[in-house]
């Protein structure tokens, strides 16, 4: 099943066309990474999937039912979770109550997710008392992924979840990626990062831009010359 499908989106800025014309997919269980260069409009497009801007045209369907004009909240309950660039946790809150709000609209299998939380990152669990703002980068970025999986979402947006993270730490974040797919979550992923983006995925659209420029396997693409040439530095 076509758990995600975008067809000849387009978003501006003004006079700025950051999103020209970009059309792919997301099936149910894939992890599908979008890989490119600053300012590629990869951004751009995870927030115009959530409603967090506007489309200028193109179509989004979310299991099948169209989603481009719909508020972000609604989106949300829907089942589309977005863990955005920066992160974005309550720095004055605890580490818990960051976890907790996230299920808020949730009546049932909260602890349950809760205990999944903390199994995936047992760190969290130790400083689940802590106030989030005094967590490390690292575990700031395994907060908002574990905000992620407190809701009932099965459709998973990250925003350069590599970010500033040290690369033992990256190594940890991309493990952790596949597993929440492999609890069937389906995941895509917006990252600078194409080496570890493309070994994680299963496929991937390479965005030059604004435009689609190359997609495939991500195995493929990892080999590919020119991409190693342009994304992977060797
Ligand atoms: P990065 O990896 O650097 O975050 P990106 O691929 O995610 O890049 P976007 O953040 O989507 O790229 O930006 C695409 C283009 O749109 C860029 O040229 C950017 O300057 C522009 N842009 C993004 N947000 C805005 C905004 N709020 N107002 C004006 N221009 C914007």
């Amino acid at each position: 099943m076509i758990k995600l499908k975008v067809e000849n989106l387009s978003v501006s800025y003004g006079a700025i066309n950051a999103v020209r014309g970009v059309s792919f997919e997301v099936n149910e269980g894939e992890i599908v990474a979008l890989i490119g260069a600053n300012g590629a409009g990869k951004t751009t497009i995870l927030r115009t999937i959530t409603g967090l801007e506007r489309a200028k045209g193109g179509s989004i369907f979310f299991e099948g039912k169209e989603i481009i004009r719909q508020k972000a909240y609604i989106t949300a309950q829907k089942g589309i979770a977005h863990v955005p660039e920066g992160r974005r946790i309550f720095t004055e809150l605890s580490v818990y109550d960051n976890l907790m709000m996230a299920a808020q609209r949730r009546k049932e299998g909260v602890k349950e997710s809760l205990e999944n939380v903390y199994d995936i990152f047992p760190r969290l669990k130790e400083r689940r008392t802590q106030p989030a703002g005094t967590l490390s980068g690292g575990e700031q970025q395994m907060l908002a992924v574990g905000r992620a999986l407190m809701t009932t979402s099965s459709l998973v947006l990250l925003d350069e979840p590599s970010m500033g993270l040290a690369p033992i730490v990256v190594n940890e974040i991309f493990a952790v990626i596949r597993r929440i797919n492999e609890q069937g979550r389906t995941v895509l992923l917006v990252e600078q990062n194409a080496q570890m983006a493309l070994a994680t995925a299963h496929r991937a659209y390479v965005l030059e831009t604004g435009k689609v420029t190359k997609s495939g396997d991500a195995k493929k693409l990892l080999a590919d010359p020119s991409i190693k040439e342009a994304y992977l530095g060797c």
